[in-house]
């Protein structure tokens, strides 16, 4: 039988990444399939710190094993920024793909090709049962694309051209994206961890 874990999202894209990437080696719950419909805060100032608190805060309450992750987008010309404030760079409220893109790009839109270069970084944290949290960190390089290319994918992937390819996440298959994401290779060392 496999193994039950909680994965602290109810973001279907994400879910339905890992589990594909997953298969049917895990038996992934979302937030809503253990019934949690806790408001988990995410104001850590570090991508590590919020994804522990994450999974602890599942893990504590409810006595699952749980992971938790944190992603952020590191653009080089802007000081890193938004980094761990990805999900919510456009002012107002809540979480707006598309407004947090149209202000990436105004605040690119002097930064020539050169000097485009960012990254999105995934940290995984995984908690079992009063065990210490074990971390895993996945990056994939690229750059900011002058305007969004594609419509395939979930936040800022129209606007990110990883290193090598012609054509943004949005542009990308699930299976293109997933063998060389951020998430993809963070969860590929969270799967060798609990799967060995
Ligand atoms: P989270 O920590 O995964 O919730 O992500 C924070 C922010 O980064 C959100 O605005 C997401 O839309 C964005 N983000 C996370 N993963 C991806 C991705 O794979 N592609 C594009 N944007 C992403």
């Amino acid at each position: 039988m496999s193994e039950k874990i909680v994965f602290a999202t109810n973001n279907a894209h994400k879910l339905e990444e890992l589990r594909e990437i997953a298969g049917s080696r895990l038996d992934i719950l979302s937030l809503n399939d253990i019934d949690c419909h806790d408001d988990i805060p995410e104001d850590a100032d570090t991508l590590r710190g919020n994804a522990i608190a994450k999974a602890m805060w599942v893990t504590e309450r409810y006595g699952l094993a749980c992971f938790a992750d944190d992603t952020g987008l590191e653009v080089d010309a802007l000081g890193g920024a938004p980094g761990v404030h990805s999900a919510r760079y456009a002012p107002g409220k809540g979480h707006d793909s598309q407004a947090n893109m149209r202000l990436l790009l105004e605040n690119m839109k002097n930064v020539p090709s050169e000097r485009r270069t960012a990254r999105f970084r995934t940290v995984m944290a995984l908690v079992y049962p009063g065990q210490e949290p074990e971390c895993f960190e996945g990056v994939v390089e690229g750059s900011i694309a002058d305007a969004p290319m594609g419509d395939g994918g979930f936040g800022y992937d129209p606007v990110f051209v990883p290193d090598g390819w012609n054509k943004s996440f949005g542009q990308a298959s699930a299976d293109e994206k997933n063998a060389i994401s951020h998430r993809g290779r963070a969860t590929a060392k969270l799967i060798v961890r609990l799967l060995g």
